[in-house]
């Protein structure tokens, strides 16, 4: 056998995202891409803000001499300096461009951090309904999977987080705004969190930490607001991206940086450094670094996200489908209005609605749909839904 057993296992444990990109392609051929109503994928349609463009002009008609040779495995001093300084701000901590390291995207950040906290067979905590792939990272370092509920409105459930805390635990993913259910954990609720943390990191004379994965911080919607991680939680890691709040997934850009107040914070960030080179990564891609050093307080136009929202999320509910309202993030979450996902599932492909079943973040029972495609189709898609919810025998609101 070519590939490892464990390969030749998560493999075909997540086969089903291929295989529905691959019945979204089969359909757009038959239908046309434009009535082919494909909620499946994070994949942002928007282009990144104009700013970024003008930026990238710049640097390509006056080049940097030296600015695609290698520089330190943290990144370039200046770009961790601008990230430095906005933490600061958000937080009122004493952060420099020690505390951050470049990274490709949040999942590279993800993967150096679970390389450098993580010794085989300890426990990471991941809040169910997760992001998929946590559970691969997790296993990539020999770290074991603690599956943990959140309580009915997807909040934190500060009991059940505290039962699952072992002698093994090592750390907590958590992330906000959620995807997919939009939820942002409040500033409360992580105070709890982190009085829990601190009795058990005495009950078992060990730090516990948490792993704050926050891609969508800046796609917020009305007044809601996501509280700095580091202003609650002593040892916090955040692990972040520029893939959707400049539009920019391919570039593989983002970062790691992890609080001032975490006791020997600097053998932490060398140990982080030094995971980025050995995982292969070296360094997050140089031009990308130089890019976004301007561009910490930019972003995409967010209201364009939460017409979306809002389109969807009006037209669900009026059909009686049940979800909570998304606070940011670019997902919906609903309740399978019926008993059996995979007869959901079906029955939307009927009307050309290609849905994610909860299964797929370990939440059966729901289903996720990505509003960050085209707002045409989303329009389109509204009386396939109300076609869908007749079939079903919905009762309209
Ligand atoms: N974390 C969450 C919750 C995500 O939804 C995604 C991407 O969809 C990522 C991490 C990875 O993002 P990146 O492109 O920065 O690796």
């Amino acid at each position: 056998m070519a590939i490892s057993k464990k390969i030749e296992v998560n493999l075909a444990n997540s086969s089903f995202i291929r295989k529905m990109f691959e019945e979204g392609e089969q359909l757009r051929k038959i239908y046309g891409p434009d009535k082919v109503y494909d909620f499946t994928l994070g994949n942002p349609v928007n282009e990144p803000p104009e700013i970024f463009k003008q930026e990238l002009k710049k640097l390509a008609e006056h080049p940097i001499p030296g600015m695609h040779r290698y520089m330190s495995n943290a990144g370039y001093s200046e770009t961790r300096q601008a990230i430095a300084e906005v933490l600061a701000e958000q937080s009122g901590l004493a952060f420099n461009e020690q505390h951050v390291v470049m990274t490709a995207g949040a999942g590279g950040a993800l993967n150096v951090v679970l390389k450098t906290l993580l010794d085989p067979g300890e426990e990471v905590i991941i809040l169910i309904p997760y992001f998929v792939e946590y559970k691969f990272y997790i296993d990539n370092f020999g770290g074991v999977v603690k599956e943990v509920a959140t309580n009915k409105d997807f909040q934190l459930d500060i009991d059940a987080i505290s039962e699952a805390i072992n002698e093994k635990t090592k750390a907590i993913i958590i992330n906000s705004p959620n995807n997919p259910t939009g939820v942002i954990y409040s500033a409360e609720s992580l105070d709890k969190l982190e009085q829990v943390l601190k009795a058990k990191e005495k009950q078992f004379s060990r730090e516990i930490y948490v792993i704050s994965d926050e891609p969508y911080a800046k796609i917020v919607y009305e007044d809601n607001t996501v509280p700095s991680i580091f202003k609650h939680i002593q040892n916090s890691i955040v692990v972040t991206s520029h893939s959707k709040d400049l539009a920019l997934p391919g570039e593989r850009i983002g970062y790691a940086a992890a609080s001032p107040r975490i006791n020997n914070i600097d053998l932490l960030m060398d140990g982080l450094v030094f995971c980025n080179r050995i995982l292969g990564f070296v360094n997050a891609p140089a031009l990308m670094q130089r890019l976004v050093t301007h561009l910490q307080r930019e972003s995409v136009n967010i209201a364009e996200y939460q017409e979306k929202r809002d389109l969807l999320y009006n037209h669900l509910t009026d059909l009686g489908f049940k979800m909570i309202k998304p606070q940011g993030a670019f997902y919906l979450f609903p309740k399978n209005p019926i008993e059996d996902d995979n007869k959901f599932l079906e029955t939307a492909k009927k009307y050309n609605i290609l849905i994610v079943p909860g299964g797929g973040f370990g939440c059966p029972g729901y289903f996720r749909l990505s509003y960050c495609i085209d707002k045409k189709i989303i329009v389109n898609s509204l009386p396939a839904f109300t076609d869908l919810a007749k079939e079903l025998g919905m009762k309209t609101n």
